[in-house]
């Protein structure tokens, strides 16, 4: 969850750019079981800005999925 307020107009010109529709997964809300919700790519704890370059529209699932960490393809073991 974001700490940082997110103004009115940021969060509808996320919300307009992605149509509605989750930009990891593609999955529209309007078939979703949840609203999606405006969320920070780099979480702020790593110093990500609040813009719209740093923001974006995601469903439940894949922001539970994304979580606050930056992952590193050492994570993965690949
Ligand atoms: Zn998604």
């Amino acid at each position: 969850m974001s700490k940082t307020y997110i103004p009115a107009n940021l969060r509808s010109l996320v919300y307009e750019r992605a149509k509605a529709t989750c930009e990891y997964c593609l999955i529209p809300e309007i078939i979703s079981f949840s609203p999606h919700q405006i969320v920070h790519i780099i979480a702020e704890k790593h110093a990500g800005a609040t813009n719209q370059y740093n923001l974006a529209l995601a469903c439940m699932i894949c922001n539970k999925y994304k979580g606050s960490d930056i992952r590193h393809y050492t994570d993965l073991n690949i």
